[in-house]
């Protein structure tokens, strides 16, 4: 599998540092945590709009919110009744049991996981971008862009989840700033070249991509 290390380097040269998650407080990374599933960050960013509008985006302030007052305000982020009832009950739980989220700094990451694995609406994808961008543990996020993208650049082998995440934190775990801009990058790379019909001509992988280098041999 090819060095993370080197793939960061290349994509780091060309999207420079994304500044990734763009958020105010963790709070606001928590609650965009769950309204960026299954939707685009645009339609997040109006949502995250609406509730700060009415200083509803904090933990506390969800907590004591009602459903339909977040519903009403997260309409933009799609499934807004089963994400409204899932922020209320993480928020709640959070406020009731350490009173804010941060202080649950001080918490290891295996109880962090405990805590937040067993939460409704919390998936591994989730999870690991709460651990990451709320509580600088050290993790690979794993999402369908690095999926792909990994497949693509150690083509014909094959990139297993579990794989990409220890080889990518054995490559990158001393720096936690360099795997929040990593997830970033590759997300980004996803979008612009590594699509379902990937633009290879253009992408700053291009060099180091088995799948391009098969496609660009006679
Ligand atoms: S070179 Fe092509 S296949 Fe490889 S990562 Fe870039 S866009 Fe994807």
């Amino acid at each position: 599998m090819k060095d993370h290390f080197l793939l960061y380097n290349k994509l780091n040269e060309y999207f420079g540092d994304l500044h990734w998650w763009p958020a105010e407080t963790n709070d606001e990374i928590l609650i965009g945590s769950i309204l960026t599933q299954n939707t685009s960050w645009k339609n997040v960013e109006k949502a995250i709009l609406e509730l700060k509008k009415d200083n509803l985006l904090s933990l506390p302030g969800i907590a004591e919110a009602d459903v339909d007052a977040i519903s009403l305000r997260i309409r933009s982020a799609g499934f807004f009744r089963q994400k409204a009832s899932r922020i209320k009950s993480i928020a709640t739980r959070i406020v009731d049991q350490y009173g804010r989220i941060d202080a649950m700094q001080s918490l290891t990451t295996q109880d962090l996981v405990g805590f937040f694995g067993g939460l409704k609406g919390i998936g591994q994808e989730t999870l690991d971008s709460i651990l990451l961008y709320v509580f600088n543990r050290p993790v690979m996020i794993v999402d369908t862009y690095t999926r792909r993208i990994i497949s693509r650049i150690n083509y014909p082998e094959e990139a297993v989840d579990e794989k990409i995440m220890e080889n990518a934190l054995s490559d990158l775990r001393h720096s936690i700033s360099v795997l929040k801009n990593y997830h970033a990058c590759l997300v980004e790379l996803g979008k612009r070249f590594c699509r379902k019909s990937p633009d290879c001509t253009e992408c700053p992988l291009n060099s180091v991509c088995n799948y391009a280098i098969v496609l660009s041999s006679p």
